[in-house]
């Protein structure tokens, strides 16, 4: 069976299976306790490869990236506090948030004075438990609910937190797809958050569902999508791929994208890149409420992706961004908190925006002189048996009138106000009836011989 066409991808695609069956792989992955570097990153990586052939890659503690240094590994079996009748009060069996993530191993007794200074809650939630790491100071600590931290009594307290910080290796994912260019889009996505579903289990389920639809049709672009630990994980990878970053002409970082706000897309550094202008054609076409908002150094990996030295043409699309949710970073942030459907429509709107990013050429209007005469070429009978006849119509006057070899359709749509399928379809139908030609002189990307 031959590949399918991107475009084709959306009339063909069941959305509603696709999101249940992301939705699937973040209840499959939410019980795991990930970090930066450890076990529970092999795992999710694993079981992502149920879905795509990710190679897994090492690179061993201690290895220089950069300004960063690969940190231990910290993995994690056990950790529990107890009161002296023996009593469980806090244990990590029943949240993985409950421990300090990378806390350093630790058995002994402590006063309720002693504990309390390694205690973190949420008093405005007393309901959440909240997410805290200390991945590059050593230290050690619980999470707990505000409204059990209140009711802790003066005590001597056992605590134990059963895990090791030895030299190991930082682990990440990568899957390649071969496009007919050598040119690449990326996209990443960070897999360093424990039981927590929008802020890193989306992202994750996204990307490996594009991926997978990715890698069963026909493209232009090649496609990287990395799954990688936040921040050293991205500079570990640029760090150690660095003669390969000028393939990389568009790219996006994929985070919380399960919930059920309305879109929000960082722009790029650049601020100007394609990628920008295609994520905000797409959003803009949805005729929902959408947020753009512009770059700035804090957020994502794409922090990294758009450092000076590196300056990548790489956006971020999030629906409710970090910080802006109550639930970000708290054990709220479950699976309640994200749907099938929230997680569908962030994958048919990354869908749409390769779709931009794949048909956005130039074309020359072979009749450029005055207006051509569609009637007698049978072009009002396309416009007419369409289901949006009037904005066809505009949409085949402006593809001819800006069409001179300048102009890309992303900018004609930008121009125009029309939605980037009707311009696009306007082009083909145009192409279709010779009178417009794909622009020879954009030789941009460099075609794998
Ligand atoms: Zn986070």
């Amino acid at each position: 069976m031959g590949k399918t066409q991107l475009k084709e991808l959306t009339n063909s695609i069941d959305f509603a299976a696709t999101g249940n069956q992301m939705y699937r792989l973040v209840a499959e992955l939410y019980p795991i306790c990930r970090s930066i570097t450890g076990n529970g990153v092999r795992e999710t990586l694993n079981k992502i490869r149920s879905i795509i052939p990710l190679e897994i890659r090492e690179v061993p503690s201690g290895t220089r990236v950069f300004d960063w240094e690969v940190p231990k590994e910290w993995n994690i079996e056990d950790a529990w506090v107890k009161d002296s009748k023996g009593n469980k009060i806090i244990d990590f069996k029943k949240s993985n948030l409950h421990v300090l993530n990378y806390s350093v191993p630790i058995r002994k007794k402590v006063s309720l004075g002693a504990l309390k200074e390694h205690l973190y809650t949420l008093p405005d939630h007393p309901d959440w438990i909240p997410y805290r790491t200390s991945y590059y100071q050593e230290n050690w600590g619980f999470c707990i609910r505000h409204k059990d931290f209140v009711k802790l009594k003066e005590d001597n307290y056992e605590i134990c937190i059963d895990s090791t910080l030895q030299n190991g290796h930082l682990t990440f994912g990568e899957y390649f797809i071969q496009g007919q260019l050598q040119d690449e889009i990326l996209i990443s996505t960070h897999i360093c958050h424990p039981s927590l579903c929008n802020d890193n289990l989306s992202g994750i389920a996204l990307a490996s569902m594009l991926a997978a639809h990715l890698s069963e049709t026909n493209l232009q672009y090649s496609y990287r999508f990395l799954f990688i630990p936040g921040t050293i994980g991205s500079v570990a990878w640029l760090s150690l791929n660095e003669q390969k970053l000028s393939k990389i002409k568009h790219g996006l970082v994929l985070a919380c994208v399960g919930d059920s706000g309305p879109f929000t897309y960082k722009r790029s550094r650049q601020g100007n890149a394609k990628i920008d202008d295609a994520v905000q054609q797409i959003l803009r076409d949805s005729n929902g409420e959408v947020k753009i908002i512009d770059f700035s150094p804090y957020g994502y990996d794409e922090r990294q992706y758009c450092s000076p030295g590196i300056n990548l043409s790489v956006g971020c699309l999030m629906r409710t961004p970090y910080g802006e949710y109550p639930e970000y970073h708290t054990s709220a942030d479950n699976l309640e908190f994200v749907t099938a459907e929230n997680l569908a429509a962030s994958f048919k709107t990354c869908i749409n925006v390769f779709n931009v990013v794949e048909k956005n050429k130039k074309y020359i209007n072979q009749n450029p002189k005055c207006e051509p005469q569609l009637g007698k070429r049978g072009i009002y009978d396309h416009i007419g048996g369409h289901s949006d006849s009037k904005n066809f119509q505009l949409a085949m006057l402006w593809v001819l009138n800006l069409s001179d070899g300048h102009h890309t359709l992303l900018d004609i749509c930008m121009r125009s106000g029309l939605k980037f399928g009707l311009i696009s379809e306007a082009a083909d139908v145009l192409v279709a009836e010779n009178l417009l030609k794909e622009s020879s002189g954009e030789s941009i990307n460099r075609v794998v011989s």
